[in-house]
Order: structure tokens, then C-alpha cells, then sequence
């Protein structure tokens, strides 16, 4: 660690006045993980599965770049891993630097982002260290988390609803200098106040996958969902499930979860979910071969539904894609909505279009969340009304072994990364708010710790 990472370093720890930040060094190079354009053909022909994000994540230092006038420099005390961490690291389905050279194409500015490494991670939170000359909300001492939606607002595109943006990208992932780094640069409108009753690890793992969830199920982009509404929640311990199910709870609705273990529907009954099932338990099978699903199973996931909740789900919260979305299309109600932000198992999707059309269902793709709605969902962290999910916790120079975690679906939540704070459990300014919900606060740790 250089000399001025450190005393910024001590600066955070020490709690400095907000005034004191203006005045540290800038330093040159940070320490940050990255994967190497040399490397986007170490995996050959192996399959996504067998893909191992240890080989391809090195953590290394790297030149800072100028800062443009509607930025800023963040000091990242922790960040999280993401799926999308999981993708680049395995260049699939695409390698990330064909995102870095197009972005390069585009602007004086774009043209930073151009370069053989790619710097990941699309959570943090920190302090701000320097801004733009055309930043006006924030300032150097400002305790930030940041959220990934990097879209330029003076694109016409970006107004209305700025995931509509022609040129809205995912910072950490189609951008360079992401958040898995001790010095990370961000466009001012992707800054919010640090919720201050968490942790700068528990602050960290919201941004990308509770915004998301936010918008998927309570914006009116999204689901929409109204109150007395059921919803079933695909991998609904893991990381954006886990914050769905907290959405459907708190707009008065009936969260069904489907999780994959014993371990994590005790989870998810602890999260306060009384609809649960376990889909290895039960042996769903919906897919017999390579090339043909099995619609008898289909109807037996939707019995299972029914015998639980006396109905049929008004939306499918869905995301593994290939292996489910041929059940979610058949088990949402007459009139019901699938809501879709990904496709883990695979995005050649089938279903059967019988179900969808005569029974007059709706299927919609959802990306990320504008400003505004992640400004919310960080809101309610803020507020105590929705809680993290971190379960486990790595350090900077652990990032591949904690991509390697998600990407072989061996944890719950979300995964906190230490990057430049020197332990956990440090950034908590609200105490009481803390005491209030610490149960909850600290429920994934805890079972992680159980088992
Ligand atoms: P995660 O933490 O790994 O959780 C995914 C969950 O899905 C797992 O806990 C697992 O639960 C379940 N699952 C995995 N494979 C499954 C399968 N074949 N069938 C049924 N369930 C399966 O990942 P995440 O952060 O929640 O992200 C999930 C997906 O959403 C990823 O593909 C990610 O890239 C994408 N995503 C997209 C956006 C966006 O803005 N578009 C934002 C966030 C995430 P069980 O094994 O317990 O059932």
C-alpha cells in the first residue's frame, strides 16, 4: 500500500473531518482486481461451468486516470461480487473488453477506459476523495455508496427513464476503474449517502442487486407489484432473490421462494417467508434432455404452489433462465407477469407460447435501475425498512476465491469485499438504528456461520 493510500486510509478510519479529505494526495496507481486482455483465451473451449474465476482475477496496481469534470475519485472501503464479477472473469458470454473498446471509441474521456486490464466490480462504498469542476452534490469527505448505472445525462436518450439510454452502461462491467479497488472512479450521479447504521461491507453489497430487485418488483418499470400480490422468487436466499423477497414483504404481498437446500429454506423462513420450496427436495426435472422440457413437471410445480398458497402467482421474479423459464411462463396466473433480468443456465430460452398468449400473460425484461429508483431502494436500506444479505466476507486479494463462491452457487446473499478497511464491522455512525434491526442485519452471516 502507498504512502498516501494509507493515510487516506487512516483519514476514513479515524473518522477526519469531511475538510481534512480535500487536502490528502491524490495518489498515482491503486491496487485494484482486474482481469488482463492477454488473458481472454486462457479458457479455450471449456465449458462456462468449468471456468474458474481464481485463474483469470489478478489483483494489481494501475495508474489513475484523470478525472473528468462530472466525476469523482471514491476511496472504496469495501465492494461486493456480483454475478456480472463472475462473467467477465470467465469472458463469457462475451469477453468485457470488446465493452472497454467500444466505450473507448466514443470520447476524449471514453478512451480512458481502452486499456489491456479491466479493473471489476460494480458496488462501494467509501469517501469521496476529489471531484469534477462539474460536480455540484457532493464533495471530498462525502460517505458514499455508489450504485452502477453509468449512463451520460446530456444524451437526450437518458431522459425519461435513463435505463433507456443509448449509450446506459454497467460501471465495473462495460466500464473500466470499477469498485474492486481501493480508489475507484465514479460519475457523480451514481453517488448516495452511506446508509450509517451498517458497516462499510454491509453498506457495500447493496447497490447493484437491491436496486435491481427494487425495480423488478416494486417500480413501475418493473413488476409493479400491488399489495396481496404473490410472487415467486427464483433462488430466493441468493442476491438479488434475497432483496426481492424483502420487497414483496414489505408492499403486503406473499413471497413463494425456491432455494435448493434444507440450510437455505431454514433461511428463508428466518427471512419470514412461509412459502418455500426446496427444488431438490422435490426433484423438479423440467428439462428430460438437451432439447426436451417435460410440461408434466411444469404442472407439478404450479400443484406445489397452489397447495401453499391456494392459488396461482400473480408474477415469476425469474433469472435462471434455460433451466426455469418454461415452468415460470406455465406457472404464472391467467392475466399473471414473468419479470426477467437474466439467464444463468442459459439465454436460448424455451417455453411453451400456449400459456402465454391464451391465457393473456405478460413476459418483460428488466436491466439494473435508473438514479432515481436506486436512490430509493438505497433509501430504505438507509431507513432500516430493507436489510443486506451479506453472508460471508473476503478481502481485495480474495476477490477470484469469491467470484469462484458465486459462480459455483456455494453461498447465500450477497459477498462482501474489504478493499481498503482494515477489518470488518467499521463505519457504523447510528447505533441505535443498528440495535433496532440487528437480527436482521446480521441473519445471512449468522446461518453462514451455522453451517
Ligand atoms: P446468485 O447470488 O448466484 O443467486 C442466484 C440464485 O439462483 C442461487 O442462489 C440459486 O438458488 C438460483 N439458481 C441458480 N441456478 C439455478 C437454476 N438452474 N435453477 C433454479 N435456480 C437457480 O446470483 P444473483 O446475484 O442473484 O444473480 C442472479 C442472475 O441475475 C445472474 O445471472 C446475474 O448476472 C443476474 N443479474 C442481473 C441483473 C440485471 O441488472 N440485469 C442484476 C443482478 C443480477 P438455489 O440454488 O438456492 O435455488
Amino acid at each position: 500500500m502507498s504512502n498516501a493510500i494509507a493515510a487516506i486510509r487512516d483519514a476514513i478510519v479515524n473518522n477526519a473531518p469531511a475538510e481534512e479529505f480535500a487536502s490528502l494526495e491524490i495518489p498515482t496507481t491503486a491496487r485494484g482486481a482486474m482481469v488482463r486482455a492477454e488473458d481472454q483465451e486462457m479458457f479455450g473451449d471449456l465449458a462456462d461451468d468449468d471456468r474458474d474465476p481464481r485463474q483469470a482475477v489478478k489483483v494489481d496496481e494501475f495508474p489513475l486516470p484523470e478525472l473528468a469534470p462530472d466525476e469523482a475519485y471514491v476511496a472504496v472501503m469495501a465492494s461486493s461480487i456480483n454475478f456480472n464479477t463472475v462473467w467477465t472473469s470467465i469472458f463469457r458470454p462475451v469477453s468485457t473488453f470488446s465493452f472497454l473498446n467500444r466505450l473507448g471509441k466514443e470520447s476524449y474521456w471514453g478512451k480512458r477506459h481502452d486499456l489491456p486490464y479491466h479493473v471489476i466490480g460494480s458496488d462501494a462504498s467509501g469517501v469521496v476523495l476529489r471531484v469534477g469542476n462539474a460536480v455540484r452534490n457532493w464533495k471530498p469527505g462525502d460517505r458514499v455508496t455508489v450504485q452502477c448505472n453509468h449512463v451520460d445525462d446530456q444524451d437526450p436518450t437518458a431522459h425519461d427513464d435513463s435505463m433507456f439510454a443509448s449509450n446506459q452502461r454497467i460501471w465495473g462491467f462495460e466500464t473500466n476503474f470499477g469498485g474492486l479497488a481501493e480508489v475507484s472512479v465514479v460519475k457523480a450521479n451514481q453517488l448516495m449517502p452511506k446508509p450509517e447504521h451498517l458497516s462499510w461491507e454491509e453498506s457495500a453489497v447493496n447497490g447493484l442487486c437491491n436496486s435491481t430487485s427494487y425495480r423488478m418488483i416494486v417500480s413501475k418499470n418493473g413488476s409493479g407489484m400491488q399489495q396481496g400480490d404473490s410472487v415467486l422468487v427464483w433462488g430466493a436466499t441468493g442476491g438479488i432473490g434475497a432483496y426481492a423477497v424483502q420487497y414483496v414483504q414489505n408492499g403486503g404481498g406473499t413471497p413463494v421462494g425456491v432455494v435448493s437446500s434444507e440450510k437455505r429454506a431454514e433461511l428463508l423462513r428466518a427471512l419470514g417467508c412461509d412459502a418455500v420450496i426446496d427444488r431438490r427436495a422435490e426433484g423438479y426435472n423440467f428439462w428430460k434432455n438437451e432439447h426436451e422440457q417435460d410440461p408434466k413437471e411444469w404442472l407439478r410445480l404450479g400443484k406445489k404452489i397452489r397447495s401453499l398458497i391456494g392459488r396461482d402467482v400473480d408474477v415469476v421474479f425469474e433469472h435462471p433462465g434455460r433451466s426455469t423459464m418454461g415452468a415460470s411462463v406455465f406457472v404464472a396466473k391467467r392475466g399473471g407477469l414473468i419479470i426477467t433480468c437474466a439467464a444463468t443456465s442459459g439465454y436460448m430460452l424455451e417455453f411453451d407460447n400456449r400459456y402465454l398468449w391464451m391465457n393473456l400473460k405478460t413476459l418483460k425484461g428488466c436491466h439494473f435501475a435508473n438514479y432515481r429508483e436506486a436512490w430509493e431502494a438505497n433509501r430504505l436500506i438507509g431507513e432500516g425498512k430493507v436489510h443486506p444479505t451479506m453472508s460471508k466476507v473476503f478481502t481485495l486479494d480474495q476477490t477470484g476465491e469469491a467470484a469462484y463462491n458465486v459462480h459455483k452457487n456455494m453461498s447465500e446473499g450477497k459477498l462482501g469485499v474489504l478493499c481498503l478497511s482494515p477489518e470488518e464491522g467499521l463505519g457504523v455512525r447510528n447505533e441505535a438504528l443498528r440495535e433496532q434491526h440487528i437480527d436482521k442485519i446480521t441473519l445471512f452471516r449468522r446461518y453462514d456461520a451455522m453451517s
